[in-house]
């Protein structure tokens, strides 16, 4: 495959696909122990095809962005957090977990890097990084390997909402995402194949995504597609589920503490499917979109219509212009969310 160049970019019309940039990070873990890692340009893995991670999945993943600034500098967002997060996935899946400090330069080497391809602020778009651990010793067994690979990828995405925020519609599945006790918190490649039917079925019936319920009683509400959900009281409380088997957003708390900070009392409680009513608004939050915003919920042939199907609510707009204004350094957040990206 051939280098894409910069030039060739039309940054204002960028898709959610991938690009195969000049620069990657990569970290090789043997004999207990991470060796130094550095930037590549072979954008392929070989692997034995005996790898654990392809008969077994012992396999974790991040996504975090890089945003331009006005002033042409470069942030990242909270990349401690998916650090701390990717080595609590790791842990799960007894899996070498990749230092703290490590993770975070490594994502500094490969946004410098690649820093030709992160959008101009004015395109709204952004660089994508996925960071992902792979474990890489042949075995026939079911064993966890003892091999890892540590790589840290970067493809330059485009604004989520070009024409505006616009919400869609949802409907809920006889399918679990994870189970009690499984997986669900750590973010793990096999949580996403057991999503792909769900969420295949619901787009053939004319839905953006699958709202996943509890998998015990399939009664409370756990997921929207791969982000967290966040309801809107009448009364202007802000309300997104707590339960032990969703993945913890690192948008999800950071959106909570600027619901504090707009005088939203938020709080994590179980939400019922029965209990929609009580939302004025509703949403789903991730690093992709920031918010998607909710305009209905089918479930069980009724459908429940939050605050329009086709307008965004207000506090659902403002807790989002919030958020990007703090990713794009337009307006100061809480103290370490941004990183700033030295490029000398
Ligand atoms: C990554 C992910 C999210 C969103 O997490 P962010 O840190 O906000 O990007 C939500 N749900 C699932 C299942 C995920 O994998």
């Amino acid at each position: 495959m051939t280098k894409l160049t910069a030039e060739e970019l039309d940054f204002d019309n960028l898709d959610f696909s991938y690009k195969d940039l000049p620069y990657r990070y990569q970290a090789e873990y043997h004999n207990g122990a991470w060796e130094p890692g550095k930037l590549i340009t072979d954008s392929n893995i070989t692997l034995s095809e005996a790898a654990v991670v392809l008969h077994y999945g012992q396999e974790v993943f991040e996504g975090l962005k890089a945003y331009r600034r006005k002033d042409g500098g470069i942030n990242l967002f909270r990349p401690d957090r998916n650090a701390k997060r990717m080595r609590e996935s790791a842990e799960r899946l007894l899996m070498a977990g990749y230092p703290v400090p490590d993770f975070i330069e490594a994502a500094k080497a490969v946004v410098k890097a690649n820093q030709d391809f992160v959008p101009p602020y004015e395109s709204g778009g952004s660089l994508y990084l996925r960071p992902m651990l792979i474990a890489t010793t042949p075995m026939v067994g079911v064993k966890p390997g003892k091999d890892f690979i540590f790589r840290i990828y970067a493809t330059p995405v485009g604004a989520y909402y070009p024409g505006g925020m616009k919400p869609t519609a949802f409907v809920t599945s006889e399918f679990d995402r994870a189970a009690h006790g499984g997986t669900g918190q750590a973010k793990v490649g096999g949580n996403y194949a057991a999503s792909l039917l769900p969420g295949e079925e619901a787009h053939r019936a004319g839905f953006s995504d699958v709202v996943y319920l509890d998998p015990r009683q399939h009664q409370y509400i756990e997921e929207l597609g791969s982000a967290n959900f966040f309801g809107i009281t009448k009364d202007g409380q802000f309300k997104t589920p707590k339960s032990p088997s969703i993945l913890p957003s690192i948008t999800k708390f950071s959106l909570i503490d600027l619901a504090k900070e707009m005088g939203m009392n938020p709080v994590e409680t179980p939400i019922s499917i029965d209990e929609l009513d009580e939302f004025a608004e509703a949403g789903a939050m991730g690093t992709a979109a920031v918010i998607s915003p909710v305009g209905s919920i089918t479930h069980q042939a009724k459908k429940h219509v939050f605050y329009s199907e086709t307008e965004v609510g207000p506090k659902t707009k403002a807790l989002y212009d919030r958020l990007i204004g703090i990713q794009y350094g337009d307006q100061t957040g809480p103290t370490g969310w941004v990183v700033d990206v030295p490029l000398d």
